[in-house]
């Protein structure tokens, strides 16, 4: 039996579409390695990791076994007066992989919802240190942070997804987000708005949140570290936390394990999810420092407030353990130089095209910037007919591999993104 593509079509939502015109949908019946396999029995090279989530591939045999082992024990636990050893040792190698200062782990069951007990967490921590005016925060245009109200309220209120919604979301500062790239020189006057917010607005200030070094759905724009190395020293005069959203960069994504390591930085409070779980369930984490954990700990409520149902999920932390560990055998690196370096010489070509207005390479996230915003549905099928899987947005045609990615693999992903810029050129 085939999926009941129909029924799909008149019943069900997929991200970001219409129930009138919805853009088409692919069925996949498998995924194996870093190919999915469609219903009729096409493979598809991936060169989405399933939005930055699959890095290991999959079907992975490690992972595999890893869920198929607790299932055996328990799928769920509530967490509430109740621990458990997945979760356990998944918050001790987080503790121990993240940087030194971040000490305590709250599990939450997606990014969206790290995003809002990041921000719960920066404002309960103002609160409980009688300075409850500290109700703001900054966030950067061009960022991204979730589809929940409060992450919605830090991602770019006009270009984002969001901008419809303005007029309910909670009103916070934006700045504009540092033009120095990734590799270019610094310009110190990067740095005047923030200055300039802070001096005059840090008394209601909670915290600045940003994505460190790769600004994703917001535009796939890579900026500068001495960014991130002067937004911290600012926070610090000013007394204002610090959140790293790390949801999309962390574990090996850009070439460090967290782009905070870029900058040698340690954020206040840093959010963790997507490969957190090598893209098998959903799961997310939010981390931060004793000097938070114990200020919202003397808070008037005396704990954090958040508890979700599926919190520490045993089957999800199980997963996570081994996706942890598979990263800990350190061959990240060299998969993520190796990918980088090749996708920086086979993407190259796009430069000269006149439909490319930039090209971007960053470990293991190669992104072709069009001038003019793409036709997905068009731009999807071609991809398709040229067996890959790479899934664009706005005028961004972009791929993040999963690191396994061999190199003939990446090279039919990079051959297909050239042959499709060129065609729109
Ligand atoms: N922050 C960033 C930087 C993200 O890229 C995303 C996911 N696109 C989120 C938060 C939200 O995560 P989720 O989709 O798991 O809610």
């Amino acid at each position: 039996m085939t999926v009941n593509l129909a029924f799909d079509r008149e019943h069900i939502w997929h991200p970001y579409t219409s129930m009138i015109n919805p853009l088409p949908v692919y069925p996949v019946s498998r995924a194996e390695g870093c190919e999915l396999i469609l219903e009729n029995g096409q493979r598809l090279i991936d060169g989405t990791s399933s939005w930055w989530a699959a890095a290991h591939g999959y079907n992975h045999p490690v992972l595999n076994a890893a869920v198929t082992e607790q299932l055996q024990k328990m799928a769920h636990v509530m967490f509430g007066g109740i621990t458990h050893k997945p979760a356990v040792n998944l918050c001790q190698q987080l503790v121990e992989i993240t940087p030194a200062a971040l000490t305590k782990v709250f599990l939450a069951d997606s990014g969206s919802v790290a995003v809002e007990v990041a921000i719960k967490m920066a404002l309960q921590y103002w609160l409980a240190s009688d300075t409850p005016q500290k109700t703001k925060l900054i966030s950067l245009r061009k960022g991204y942070h979730g589809d929940t109200f409060a992450a919605m309220a830090v991602c770019d209120p006009v270009d984002g997804m969001h901008d419809m919604f303005s007029g309910v979301l909670n009103q916070h500062f934006f700045l504009p987000p540092p033009a120095s790239a990734f590799a270019a020189e610094f310009n110190p006057a990067d740095m005047a708005p923030l200055a300039a917010l802070l001096e005059q607005e840090h008394q209601q200030i909670a915290a600045l949140i940003l994505e460190p070094i790769v600004q994703g759905y917001g535009g796939m724009r890579f900026y500068h570290p001495e960014y991130l190395r002067q937004a911290r020293a600012l926070c610090n005069q000013y007394q204002v936390l610090l959140i790293a959203d790390e949801i999309a960069t962390g574990f090996g994504r850009t070439g460090k394990l967290f782009a905070c390591e870029h900058a040698g930085i340690t954020p206040d409070i840093m959010c963790l999810g997507k490969a957190l779980s090598g893209g098998y369930i959903t799961l997310a984490a939010t981390l931060c420092t004793d000097e938070v954990a114990r200020g919202i700990s003397h808070s008037a409520a005396g704990g954090l407030m958040h508890g979700p149902t599926f919190m520490a999920n045993p089957l999800a932390c199980a997963v996570a353990n081994a996706s942890v560990g598979l990263i800990r055998q350190h061959h990240w690196p060299a998969q993520v130089a190796a990918i980088e370096q090749q996708l920086q010489h086979e993407l190259a070509p796009c430069k000269a095209l006149p439909a490319v207005q930039n090209v971007r390479v960053l470990g293991a996230i190669g992104v072709l910037e069009m001038r003019k915003k793409v036709d997905v549905a068009r731009l999807q099928q071609q991809f398709v007919e040229l067996g890959v899987w790479i899934r664009p947005f706005n005028n961004l045609i972009y791929i993040m591999p999963p690191f396994t990615i061999s190199p003939a693999q990446l090279t039919t992903l990079t051959r297909a993104m050239v042959t499709v810029a060129k065609a729109s050129s």
